[in-house]
């Protein structure tokens, strides 16, 4: 039987971890919940941060957005958030039921670490910091140092993932995933893309096609040399195919349960295209 704190404030989530520092955090529970019906994890201690306002709250400047670990996938695909990281409302969009995106946060994505998490992709795209505090007071890290392996984060005990801190680039966003039908799936393959017209670069990153989150940045180089950024900032089909390639080099998929390596890199590389195009003419913005 767990011992359960239910923190009504940062300050009482923070209090609670320092009294038990190897304590889980309980934010939605839609990851947390199926690993302790499973056996998999038995916490002696739990502090639940769903009604602590700090981490429930967003805000959108000019230039970035910030959202907190305890938003919801359904606040995600809101208005005028959805607006402002519409790659973020995308990846939301394709998240499990509605039940699940009413519960499950952006901290328990982040908190999960799991290389098929859904917005990962696109807070790599957005060159997001992920915001944590703890015992040792406040860090801010890229999500390349936050996540550092399968399931597998930089957290230290006693610490809580307070919010992500987002650009907010000029440009549209996409977020594609690919799974074996097209509801309620863990993605066999994400990928997430942004243009970003002030600095004339295309940001790509990949989700479920390696242990971590990469981004494509050999590729990002490559392509942002070829597009058209003073006349409508076009770009022609050979060069989206090639794109295609080059984002899939970047990949390191393995076979498993939900897909094999080879069609994972084929998916990447469809992906990559298709989130190009869209990005970038016209014609793909009315696919989309
Ligand atoms: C049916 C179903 C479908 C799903 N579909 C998808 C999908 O399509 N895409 C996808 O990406 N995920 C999916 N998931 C997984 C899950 O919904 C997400 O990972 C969700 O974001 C987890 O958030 P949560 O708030 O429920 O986290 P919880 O389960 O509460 O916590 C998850 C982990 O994060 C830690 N944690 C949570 N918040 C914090 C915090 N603020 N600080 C520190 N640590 C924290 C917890 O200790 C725990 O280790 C699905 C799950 C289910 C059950």
């Amino acid at each position: 039987m767990s011992d359960v704190v239910v923190a009504r404030s940062l300050d009482e989530a923070q209090g609670a971890l320092a009294d038990h520092p190897g304590a889980t955090v309980l934010a939605g529970g839609t990851d947390l919940m199926v690993e302790i019906n499973r056996g998999l994890r038995r916490p002696s201690h739990v502090v639940g941060v769903a009604q602590v306002p700090e981490l429930r709250q967003w805000s959108i400047a000019d230039d970035r957005v910030i959202v907190g670990g305890g938003v919801t996938y359904t606040e995600m695909m809101t208005t005028p958030l959805a607006d402002a990281a519409p790659a973020l409302a995308q990846a939301a969009r394709t998240v499990g039921s509605p039940p699940i995106r009413n519960a499950g946060t952006l901290g328990g994505n982040l908190g999960t670490a799991s290389p098929a998490g859904d917005t990962l992709p696109v807070l790599a795209a957005l060159n997001a910091k992920i915001v944590v505090v703890g015992p040792d007071g406040e860090r801010r890290m890229a999500l390349d140092d936050f996540v550092v392996g399968v399931k597998r984060t930089s957290l230290r005990p006693g610490e809580l993932i307070v919010r992500a801190e987002m650009d907010r680039p000029a440009g549209r966003q996409e977020f594609l995933k690919i799974g074996p039908r097209n509801a309620m799936v863990i993605s066999m393959a994400g990928l997430a893309l942004v243009a970003d017209h002030d600095a004339r670069a295309v940001r790509c990153a990949l989700g479920a096609v390696a242990a971590g989150i990469p981004r494509a940045r050999v590729a990002e180089a490559w392509v942002a040399e070829r597009i058209d950024w003073d006349n409508g900032a076009g770009v022609d089909d050979e060069v989206a195919a090639e794109f295609g390639q080059r984002v899939a080099a970047a990949s390191s998929p393995i076979d498993d349960h939900r897909s094999t390596a080879a069609y994972r890199r084929h998916a990447v590389a469809v992906l990559a295209t298709r989130a190009l195009k869209r990005a970038f003419t016209e014609e793909g913005a009315a696919d989309a």
